[in-house]
């Protein structure tokens, strides 16, 4: 088996969980992870047998503080196949440059314009329009999770209208500057939100309209769908359908599963790394049926869903490995569930 080279540019929320993800792949090999902050982060990447590489002008820092580093920004990006960028939004559209110069591929994360990229890519609708691109974005957490979401429903059954609307969390659990606190703030006032015309760049011909409002938490997000089927059909066939789709976990009320924290106690109890829910958790008991019209409430863990895309994505730009075969791998690599808890 070929083993793809992976290095990773930004080691954050996301960069942090796709490179441990990365590691749990037999077929690829992670090269390193640029970091341009030296802090405890860095020293335990470094005991985990991470290489560290830095912008060139800090290297004297980092030698200071006695941290190994493995080489410069340049070095990582000439010793891997694919660059997966995950630094800040409009960082990585920056970065492309170093990527394109050194004749590498790059994933990008959903903070980047879908302009810069020749695809945005949900594996489970549209792996192979990754195949043989030389940038590809995986996009945001709440296009995942809206796209995961409405693709069953879509295939199986023909959606005509959806209309989505999204309690955001204000902020990651680490970040210190994101809001608001103490107040909802309607994100934006003046609907739609940008997510709808974001599920189009991966469901090209849907029909969506989405509003949000950002919420004082840092957990998750709460998505709660209408959908317009073409046709109606017993819930009991919405549920098989969702049951059936990859990477969506039904959770039953009667089971305790009521808030967002109930999902992360479920993360804990499954002892994932970094509490990492990588799954839509769709609330059984919050599915309702009036004709064609489908409603449901799901929570999307915003730091871990986009990181089975992020290694499907890998390996439909960097092998012939088909789709199934590459999503069952990182299912079962990831520990990843689906159907109904
Ligand atoms: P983050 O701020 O947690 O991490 C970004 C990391 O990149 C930081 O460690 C920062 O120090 C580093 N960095 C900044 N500039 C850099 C540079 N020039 N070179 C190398 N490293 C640099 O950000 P994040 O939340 O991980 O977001 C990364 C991307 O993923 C963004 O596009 C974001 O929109 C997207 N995304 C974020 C989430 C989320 O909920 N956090 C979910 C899905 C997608």
């Amino acid at each position: 088996m070929s083993v793809v080279r992976v290095g990773i540019v930004g080691f954050g929320t996301i960069g942090r969980r796709v490179a441990d993800a990365v590691l749990r792949q037999p077929d690829m090999k992670l090269m390193g992870v640029v970091k341009i902050t030296p802090d405890y982060k860095a020293k335990l990447a470094l005991e985990q047998g991470i290489n560290l590489f830095v912008p060139e002008k800090s290297i004297d820092k980092w030698e200071e503080l006695g941290l190994k580093i493995s080489g410069t920004v340049k070095d990582l990006i000439d010793s891997s196949d694919i660059v997966i960028d995950a630094t800040p939004g409009g960082v990585g559209s920056k970065n492309l440059e170093l990527y394109k110069k050194a004749g590498r591929k790059a994933i990008l994360q959903g903070g980047e314009k879908k302009d810069v990229v020749e695809s945005t890519v949900v594996p489970q609708v549209n792996y192979y329009e990754a195949r043989g691109k030389m940038v590809v974005r995986v996009p945001s957490c709440n296009t995942t999770g809206l796209v995961r979401c409405i693709w069953g429903l879509k295939r199986e059954v023909g959606v005509e209208r959806v209309f989505a609307f999204l309690a955001r969390r204000a902020a990651d659990p680490a970040d210190k500057k994101g809001g608001p606190l103490d107040c909802m703030e309607l994100n934006p006032v003046r609907p739609p939100s940008h997510h709808g015309e974001d599920v189009k760049t991966v469901l090209k011909d849907l029909s969506i309209f989405t509003a949000a409002v950002k919420t004082p938490v840092t957990h998750a997000h709460v998505h709660m769908l209408l959908i317009k089927l073409s046709k109606a059909i017993p819930r009991e066939d919405v549920v098989d359908i969702l049951a059936g789709e990859r990477r969506v976990l039904l959770v039953p009320e009667n089971l305790g599963m009521r808030r967002t924290s109930d999902v992360f106690e479920l993360s804990r109890h499954l002892g994932r790394p970094f509490n990492n829910i990588y799954e839509n958790i769709v609330w059984l008991d919050s599915i309702y049926c009036d004709g064609e019209w489908v409603y449901l409430a799901q929570a999307i863990h915003q730091e871990a869903i986009v990181v089975p895309e992020n290694v499907d994505v890998i390996r439909a730009m960097c092998t012939d490995v088909d789709a199934e075969s590459s999503m069952n791998t990182t299912d079962i690599r990831l520990g990843i569930r689906k159907g109904i808890l």
